[in-house]
Order: C-alpha cells, then structure tokens, then sequence
C-alpha cells in the first residue's frame, strides 16, 4: 500500500454572534480536515488545530515528501516529514499541519488491520470517558455574568459533572463571574477556569488566591505560554493547580514545562502536538514525572474521534481498582459543522461519551458536509 494522494477541506460557517477569549475573538469558526488517500482505495482522516488557511499551505507543502510512501510506517514518516522543515519549523504550524497528517495515517493502519487506534496504541482501558463542557466565552451584545450563570446552569441540567468557563478580562469582573458560575452550578459540580493567557504574573496571582474559595479544579492558561518561569512561580504563589499545554507542539515543546513542573495538569493538543505518534511520547514523559494529562480539545468530530481513540489506551496512573479516569474536553459553543461532519455524531448522554470501536478512529465522514461546509469566497 501507498501513498497516492492528500486532499485538504477547509470548513467555513460565520457566526451571528461572535464570541471572544481573552486572547481571540471568534467571527467565524474554520477548522481544516486532511484526507490521505492510497493507491488501494484505502482513506484516512485527520485534522489540524489551529489557523486553517496556513495549516492548509503545510500539509500541502507536505504532499511531495508523503506521496509513494508506506501509510503503515507512520514513525518513519513523522520523522521525514519533521526533517524535512526542521530547520525553519520545529515548532508551530510545521507540528500542526504534520499532526493532521499523522492523525490520517493512523486512521488508515487502524482501517488495514480492522483494529480502532486505541488497540494499536496498545489497549482499551475504557470505553466511555466523562466529558467536562468548555464554553462561556464572551459573547457580543449580552450581559457576561447572566449569561455564564445561564449557560453553565444548562449543562449541568444537561447532565455534566463539570464545566470550564473563559476568564483574562480583568481580575475584578473575572471574580464576580466565577462567583455567579459556582451559585448557577452549585457545589458539586466540578469547575475549572481558562485564562487564555491574558493576564500577567500578578493578575494571575491575585485572581488565583480570591477565586481558590470557589473550589476550582484548576486554572489554565494563566499567561502567555512562552513564560514558562511564570508558570512556576504561579504554582507557588497562588493555591489552583496549573494547566496548560494547548500550544507547547512536540516533545521538545514540552520537555522543559515537564521536567522543571511548569503545570499540574499537561494539555497537549492530539491534532496539534504532533499527532498519536508524538502523543505517546508525551504521554510517557508526563506519566515519567507523575503529571496528570487531560487532552486538550477543540475541533469537529474527527478531532474528538481521535482524541477519543488516546484516550481509551491513557493507562491510569496509578492503576488501581478506581484509577483517576481521563476527562474529555467537550466544546459547547455554537459550531453547526462540529458533528455534521461524520454519519453518526458523537454526543454526550448524561455527561458521558461513548468511545468509537470501529476501525481507525470509528467514524465516516458525511462528504456531503464538507461540501455544504466549504467557504463561499
Ligand atoms: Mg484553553
């Protein structure tokens, strides 16, 4: 078997209400699918975290080093591929647009041996995770508050054993949020807060030590990525654990937040870290130096298919006769092509998703979909 072709579909839907982190404002949502075809008829897919134009621009870039290869040798191509624009991309779109890729290729060697990812990644562990809801972001033209009060009171009553809201818009109103979210939620629920790194170190410190009495699981994102030295000073100078990781891509990305305890909870991006064969490996070194894991998370279903698929084989550390269970991060904000995309959606019942056991990542895209998906200019 051989590579023959690699297609790229870029989704497009505008939103009417546009929303923002502290980082990003949404006007639209994009994502890009990647589509490896061999010469015996045999289709994989992947999918790319992050700008979808300039991700698109790389996996084509990729095509002529990809195109004749074995689809089964997926260490030997990571490694082409990633020698190919070291020198210029050892980190960045160069890793997201080669994760798409490598996504693809395992979903091929799954569909060849008629195995899911997860046995090739060398068992299923479980075949359900829980998901914690991701939303409350700002959106345009309603009150902030009211609304995160309200949007998280609907996922719990949608059954979800927790919930993360958007905080990074200043310390004062990020508070009288957080306090509204615990009283909407009540005190079973489990809440984390993402700050999309828009404070600084010492917004983040005051924030952290007044919201800690909102028992809250941990706080991601705090600052800006790059700082990993305040990181660790924020894991000292303030009670919530640390999480983060959503834009360290590859091993090398990761190995100093790792070794020098930068997070509590590590965040790689399955479609933007390098893809399963890179997970693994960082899977390894956060289980090395007993950091706990929980993916990152933000795309259509192929996303949440291959995510779903590292998951099932997460060996739980410790393993126990009630292991600590990886946790999904499931994105409730409006995406109307998130689960059109495949035949059957992967949803939620009661807080929990249901792992794909069918061949390579378990899904079949609807190809009519993409088309209706595919941006108008
Ligand atoms: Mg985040």
């Amino acid at each position: 078997m051989k590579i023959a072709h690699i297609r790229t579909h870029l989704l497009e839907h505008r939103l009417e209400v546009p929303f923002q982190s502290a980082s990003m404002r949404f006007d639209r949502r994009q994502h890009l699918l990647v589509e490896v075809i061999c010469d015996d008829g045999t289709t994989g897919w992947g999918e790319c975290l992050g700008p979808a134009k300039p991700n698109r621009a790389v996996v084509e870039a990729y095509a002529g080093w990809l195109v004749g290869m074995d689809p089964l040798e997926t260490e030997k191509i990571w490694a082409v591929l990633y020698n190919a624009l070291r020198d210029q991309g050892q980190r960045g779109l160069t890793i997201t647009a080669l994760s798409g890729i490598d996504v693809a290729l395992w979903d091929i060697k799954g569909k060849h041996f008629g195995v899911p990812v997860s046995t090739l990644l060398g068992g299923r562990f479980r075949d359900s995770v829980k998901a914690y809801a991701t939303g409350a972001f700002k959106r345009d033209g309603v009150d902030r508050i009211e609304d995160n009060a309200t949007e998280v009171a609907a996922h719990r009553a949608a059954g979800f054993h927790a919930a993360k809201i958007k905080i990074g818009f200043g310390v004062a109103e990020d508070l009288e949020v957080i306090r509204a979210v615990r009283d909407a939620m009540g005190p079973q629920m489990r809440l984390m807060i993402d700050g999309n790194h828009g404070y600084d170190t010492q917004e983040a410190i005051r924030l952290g030590r007044a919201a800690a009495e909102y028992d809250i699981d941990w706080f991601e994102e705090p600052v800006t990525p790059e700082h990993l030295s305040a990181y660790r000073e924020l894991r000292r100078a303030q009670p919530i654990p640390i999480a983060g990781g959503e834009t360290w891509q590859g091993r090398w990305a990761m190995r100093e937040p790792v070794e020098t305890r930068c997070v509590d909870i590590l965040q790689p991006d399955l479609c933007g870290t390098g893809g399963f064969s890179e997970m693994k490996r960082i899977a390894d070194m956060a289980a090395l130096h007993n950091i706990r894991l929980v993916p990152h998370v933000w795309g259509t279903a192929v996303q949440i298919a291959a995510s779903l698929q590292f998951m099932a084989a997460q060996v739980p550390n410790p393993v126990r006769v009630t292991p600590i269970e990886p946790i999904l991060e499931f994105d409730r904000t409006h995406n109307p092509f998130r689960q059109a995309v495949v035949t059957r959606p992967i949803d939620h019942v009661n807080g929990v998703v249901a792992i794909p056991d069918g061949p390579g990542l378990g899904i079949e895209i609807d190809r009519d979909a993409l088309a209706a998906f595919a941006p108008r200019d």
